[in-house]
């Protein structure tokens, strides 16, 4: 979608100043309370870092049968109004938060906005996904040729059209069917007339938990937005769990081949809000144990700790603690980017980075300055962060990072520049370090970022407990259509 205004900053993602790896979207379904869909707005809203260019509503209510708002923009701007809400009746309603998949960016239209819906023999039913089918191109053409005829272009909606092909009875048994079909990386929230669905792949890459609101049920991305509609959290999906859930309670299946659960691990790094639980244990903590691990593997003599705020502040805090450097915000963040009034100039927009980030001079002059940011992809960001950091004065900049160098793209649910454009993907990291022209660059290691959520012994490498296919190389699912298309994965060691 192209920018609304030049300070709307969401143009900023697919230009050379948007620097970040992009969580593709966030699903929440509501069952059992009255007006669902509002708990599902919320939701929503809370779940809007995964997802900013477009949010959709399913509800069933009774009288009216299932109704559906789909639209562009933010959460706030599209489902605060009344106009819209009442649209929307009933106890039972899904909804999702998208940036474009795989295969359509650039070119969204409404048609790909989530949920999806589909009318089958014993009812309607709604889908919405997170995640990337990476055999979606192969299905497609098969489903293609023996008929289907598809309303958008995401890969999502193949599931719909495998439901529709499957023999089983039941809404809940044919979607088991048509994810058995589906490869990659897939958390599911559905919907039928009276029942909540929610499905994990079987390595449970993207994360789905289960909450408790008043007599009700809810399905949520992340347990930050249970917290919002006042929700308790039960506890999270198991990778490979269907849970069905009616007014009687909820049933749980498992009704694909076991495997080891490869959870995406820069959920913890980058893509959860920091204010969410992550395997028992706050995203914060986590992000904060890095940072102290950061600290342990790459020392350096500086008087300051500065965040790349804001998801690079928990890391840099631990690395203060660690280090006994104090912490201090060197950079501080525009909150209110989103929305101004200025005429659009073309000075404006070749403002980048300087829109969203001023550098605290007072703070920064002739101090030796530690830099703690949670990644680097095509590093375009920390080479303006660096300039603003030396132009107030800075006697040196370190670079601290959070993650390992990421290397790979990702084809399980996460936007990612092609290869070629990572930066890590072609240089070592002391040929980044020239490239950003920075006293020095030092990322966190594999096994130390392992450590820091929770694996005392580091990363396996004969079986990984986490996908970290975009550091390592090694997917866990191979990406079938990428690999079709020519991409080449990682020779074998
Ligand atoms: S490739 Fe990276 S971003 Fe993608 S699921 Fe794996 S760890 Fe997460």
């Amino acid at each position: 979608m192209p920018p609304s205004h030049p300070f709307d900053t969401s143009y900023l993602r697919d230009g050379d100043d948007e620097d970040k790896l992009r969580e593709e979207c966030g699903i929440f379904g509501v069952i059992g309370v009255v007006d669902a869909a509002n708990f599902v707005a919320l939701g929503l809203h809370a779940l809007q870092h995964r997802g900013q260019e477009a949010g959709g509503i399913v509800s069933h209510d009774a009288q009216q049968g299932f109704q559906s708002a789909r639209r562009f923009g933010y959460v706030r701007d599209n489902f605060t109004s009344q106009k819209v809400m009442e649209t929307l009746p009933g106890p039972l309603a899904i909804g999702h938060v998208r940036y474009s998949t795989t295969g359509s960016k650039g070119q969204t239209a409404i048609r790909d906005v989530q949920p999806f819906f589909g009318e089958f023999a014993m009812g309607g039913a709604a889908i919405a996904h997170n995640g990337n089918i990476t055999n979606a191109n192969s299905l497609r053409r098969e489903l293609i040729e023996r008929g289907s005829i598809f309303q958008s272009s995401s890969d999502s909606e193949c599931i719909i059209h495998l439901m529709a092909r499957s023999l089983q009875r039941t809404i809940p048994e044919r979607m088991e069917d048509a994810l058995r079909r589906v490869e990659g990386a897939f958390s599911v929230v559905a919907m039928t007339r009276t029942k909540l669905i929610g499905v994990r792949d079987p390595l449970g890459v993207r994360p789905l938990v289960l909450g408790r609101v008043g007599d009700g049920w809810t399905l949520s991305s992340e347990t930050c937005a249970l917290d919002i509609i006042g929700a308790e959290f039960i506890r999270e999906i198991a990778p490979g769990e269907m849970v069905v859930i009616t007014d009687k309670g909820v049933e749980s299946h498992f009704p694909f081949r076991p495997q080891k659960p490869r959870f995406c691990i820069f959920e913890h790094v980058y893509f959860s809000r920091p204010d969410s639980i992550l395997g028992g244990r706050s995203v914060y903590e986590t992000r904060e144990a890095i940072g102290r691990e950061l600290a342990k593997e790459a020392p350096v003599e500086a008087d300051l700790v500065c965040p790349v705020p804001d998801s690079g502040t928990p890391a840099a805090i631990g690395y203060s603690l660690q280090s006994g450097i104090p912490y201090a915000m060197g950079i501080i963040r525009n909150q209110y980017m989103g929305r101004t009034f200025i005429e659009p100039t073309e000075q404006i927009r070749n403002m980048g980075v300087r829109l969203k980030l001023n550098v605290n001079r007072a703070l920064i002059q002739g101090k030796r300055v530690i830099l703690v940011d949670d990644s680097v992809v095509r590093g375009t960001t920390s080479r303006k962060i660096k300039e603003m950091i030396l132009d107030a004065g800075a006697a040196e900049v370190h670079f601290r990072i959070a993650s390992p160098p990421t290397a790979w793209p990702c084809f399980y649910g996460v936007d990612t520049p092609q290869r070629e454009k990572l930066l890590a993907a072609t240089m070592s990291e002391e040929e980044m370090r020239e490239h950003l022209q920075v006293d020095s660059l030092r990322f966190i290691s594999l096994d130390g970022l392992y450590r820091a959520v929770g694996e005392a012994k580091g990363r396996n490498s004969k079986q990984p407990q986490y996908c970290d296919a975009c550091f390592s190389g090694e997917y866990p699912v191979e990406p079938a259509d990428q690999i079709e298309s020519g991409f080449e994965m990682k020779a074998a060691e």
